[in-house]
C-alpha cells in the first residue's frame, strides 16, 4: 500500500453552516483537488496556492447549496473540471434559490463538467479513490473512499449523521448508507462535510446511528 503520508489532507471550514472544504494535495504530482468548495472561494485558492499544488479538479460529495456556493468563485481564478453526481443536478442548478430560503446568498456554480456514479475511480497523482453511492441526505450522495480515508460529506458525522427531513431525502435509503459506510475497517479516517475529524472504529463504537441503537428519522 502506498504511504499515505505522502498526500496532505486540509480541512478549511467555510461559510455560515461552517461546511468543510477538504483539499487533497499530492507533492508528488503536485496536484491537488477540492471536494466541496462550499464558501470562501478565495480563501480556498490560496490554501491551493499555499500547498505548492495546482488544482485540477472539483469533487463533490452532494450538491446542497453549502457544499457547492464556492464552486463559481473557484473557476472563475483556476477552471478545473467540476464533478457531481447527477441525480443532485436540482440542488447544483438552484443553489442560489435555496440558499435564499435560509436567507443565505450563494452564487450558481457554472454546469459540472462530468458526472459521478457508483463504482467510479478518481484520481489524483497516483492516488485513486472510489466512488461510493450513499443516497438518503440527498439522492445524489456518494463518499470518496481509498488510501485510509473516507470523505462522507453529510451522510456520516462524527457523533451524528445528516439530515433526513429535507426535500428529497430517504431516511431508508439513509440508514443502508450509513450501514455500508460501517463496513469499513477501524483506523479509516471519516472526514465529513460538517464537523470534525473521526474514525470508522469510533463511530462504529459511540455513534448511535451506526451502533444500531438509532434510526434516521423516518426510517
Ligand atoms: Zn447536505
Ligand atoms: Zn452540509
Amino acid at each position: 500500500m502506498k504511504d499515505e503520508a505522502l498526500l496532505q489532507v486540509q480541512q478549511l471550514t467555510v461559510g455560515p453552516l461552517e461546511e468543510n472544504c477538504w483539499l487533497l494535495a499530492d507533492p508528488v504530482s503536485r496536484q491537488a483537488v477540492l471536494v466541496d468548495p462550499g464558501d470562501e472561494p478565495d480563501r480556498l485558492l490560496e490554501a491551493v496556492s499555499a500547498s505548492g499544488c495546482t488544482l485540477n479538479g472539483i469533487w463533490l460529495t452532494h450538491a446542497h447549496f453549502d457544499h457547492v456556493g464556492g464552486i463559481a468563485g473557484v473557476v472563475r481564478d483556476t477552471p478545473v473540471p467540476i464533478w457531481s453526481h447527477p441525480a443532485d443536478r436540482v440542488f447544483y442548478e438552484g443553489a442560489d434559490k435555496n440558499a435564499t430560503r435560509w436567507g443565505l446568498v450563494v452564487e450558481n456554480p457554472p454546469p459540472a463538467t462530468h458526472t459521478l456514479a457508483e463504482g467510479d475511480v478518481m484520481t489524483l497523482g497516483s492516488y485513486r479513490f472510489d466512488v461510493w453511492h450513499v443516497p438518503g441526505h440527498a439522492p445524489g450522495h456518494v463518499a470518496f473512499v481509498g488510501h485510509g480515508l473516507c470523505i462522507s460529506g453529510d451522510v456520516l458525522f462524527a457523533g451524528s449523521i445528516g439530515r433526513t427531513d429535507l426535500p428529497l431525502c430517504d431516511p431508508a435509503a439513509m440508514h443502508q448508507s450509513l450501514l455500508r459506510l460501517a463496513t469499513q475497517e477501524d483506523q479509516v479516517r471519516v472526514l465529513p462535510g460538517h464537523g470534525v475529524m473521526t474514525t470508522i472504529g469510533r463511530e462504529r463504537a459511540s455513534n448511535p446511528f451506526l451502533r444500531g441503537a438509532a434510526r434516521p428519522i423516518g426510517a
